[in-house]
Formats: structure tokens, C-alpha cells, sequence
């Protein structure tokens, strides 16, 4: 199974693709993981890509090209894998699409996880992420908000740098004017399914999964 997942900042695409990996047991290639780890480590690729995710706007395509075909010659994707945060515009999906031509391979299909923007606005302000294992949370969910930890690993809860209302409102700019047209790309190539993101989780996952 060979899987992309589109949707706003926001949409639950790290939360559903963890589901959708499982069930599958394919690889989930997060690009936005990927970054974090290599900023947090401070790597070179890290430092270059640092400042951009910073300001919320999209990391230059050749570093993002390079991660992807690292992850792709990865023997861990040879049984398939969910791309989550990637192609973000039209210049990597038709790199992407060169590069699965090459290796001889095809995209099962593409999930396009559909959220207003005032609810996307309401749940990035109020998500948090494990330091330790990447796992996302809300706070809302928590009674004690501020004591909360990980009920993965009992990590930290941080917020994304990115989570700022003012980083909020430009990555929701670049989502709009870049990645968006994705939606109809996919759609061109026979590939899109639109799910509805509202409501629980699981309610989400399951209507997912009935299209694959
Ligand atoms: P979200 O979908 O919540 O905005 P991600 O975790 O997917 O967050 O990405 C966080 C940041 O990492 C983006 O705002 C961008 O700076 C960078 N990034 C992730 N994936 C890509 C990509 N495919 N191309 C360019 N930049 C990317
Ligand atoms: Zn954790």
C-alpha cells in the first residue's frame, strides 16, 4: 500500500496516519517529524531547514527531495508507505511522481483529510506534542492542563514553536496558496479520496479506511 495524505496544518494527518500505518504495516514518512528531529539534533540539514519551519514557511524542495529519497531507498518502505507532509506543492508532487516512475512504482491513492479553517485555527492553538516520542495531544483533552505528561511515555508536552497564532496564520497562507492545487492535482489523476476530518478520531480513521 502506497499512501499520501493531504490536509491543512491541523487536519489530524500525524494523528491518523499513525492509525493508518498500523493497520497496513507500512512506513510513515512525516516530513515535518523528520525536520524536527534533525533541528533538534542540530545536523546540517537541520540548520538549514531550521529558520524556515520557524517562520512557518515551506523548507527549499531540494532538501525535502533528498529526505524523501533516503527514506525511499530505506529497506522499511519496500512494503509501503503513508506520506504524511509531503509533496506540500506541485513542483514536489511531480518530483515525487518522476521518482516513483523511476523505481517502477505506483500511489495506491490519496487521502485529503477535509477541516474548516476555524477549526483547524481552534485545534493548533490547543495542540501539544511529546517531546519524546512526537505523540500529539490536545490540551483540552487534559483536566489538569498544565501537569499534563505523554499517556504514550509520560514525556514532556510541549507546543510546536510553529503553534504560535502568528506562525499559524502563515503556514495556513502557504497551505492555501501551495499545497492546496495537491487537491486537485490528485483528483486529476484518478487518485483523491476526501474524507470528512471532523468528529471523533477513530470515526475519521474509519472513513478512511473504507476507501482503501
Ligand atoms: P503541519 O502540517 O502541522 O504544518 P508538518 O509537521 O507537516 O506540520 O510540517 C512542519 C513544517 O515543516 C512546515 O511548516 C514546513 O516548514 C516544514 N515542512 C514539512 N514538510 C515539508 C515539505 N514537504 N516541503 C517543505 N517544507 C516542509
Ligand atoms: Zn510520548
Amino acid at each position: 500500500m502506497r499512501l499520501v495524505l493531504l490536509g491543512a496544518p491541523g487536519a489530524g494527518k500525524g494523528t491518523q496516519a499513525k492509525k493508518i500505518v498500523q493497520r497496513f504495516k507500512i512506513s510513515h514518512i512525516s516530513t515535518g517529524n523528520i525536520l524536527r528531529n534533525e533541528i533538534k539534533n542540530d545536523t546540517e540539514l537541520g540548520r538549514k531547514a531550521g529558520n524556515f519551519v520557524k517562520e512557518g514557511k515551506l523548507v527549499p524542495d531540494e532538501l525535502i527531495i533528498e529526505i524523501i529519497k533516503k527514506e525511499l531507498e530505506g529497506k522499511q518502505s519496500d512494503k509501503g508507505f503513508l506520506m504524511d507532509g509531503f509533496p506540500r506543492n506541485l513542483k514536489q508532487a511531480k518530483m515525487f511522481g518522476d521518482m516513483l516512475d523511476l523505481l517502477g512504482i505506483k500511489l495506491d491513492s490519496v487521502i485529503n483529510i477535509d477541516v474548516s479553517k476555524d477549526e483547524i485555527i481552534k485545534r493548533l492553538t490547543s495542540r501539544r506534542i511529546c517531546h519524546s516520542c512526537n505523540n500529539i495531544c490536545n490540551i483540552n483533552n487534559f483536566k489538569d492542563a498544565e501537569s499534563a505528561k505523554c499517556p504514550e511515555c509520560g514525556g514532556d508536552l510541549i507546543k510546536r514553536k510553529d503553534d504560535e497564532l502568528k506562525v499559524i496564520t502563515e503556514r495556513l497562507n502557504v497551505y492555501e496558496k501551495e499545497t492546496k492545487p495537491l487537491i486537485d492535482y490528485y483528483r486529476e489523476h484518478n487518485l483523491l479520496v476526501n474524507i470528512d476530518g471532523t468528529g471523533m478520531e477513530n470515526q475519521v480513521t474509519e472513513r478512511a479506511l473504507k476507501h482503501l
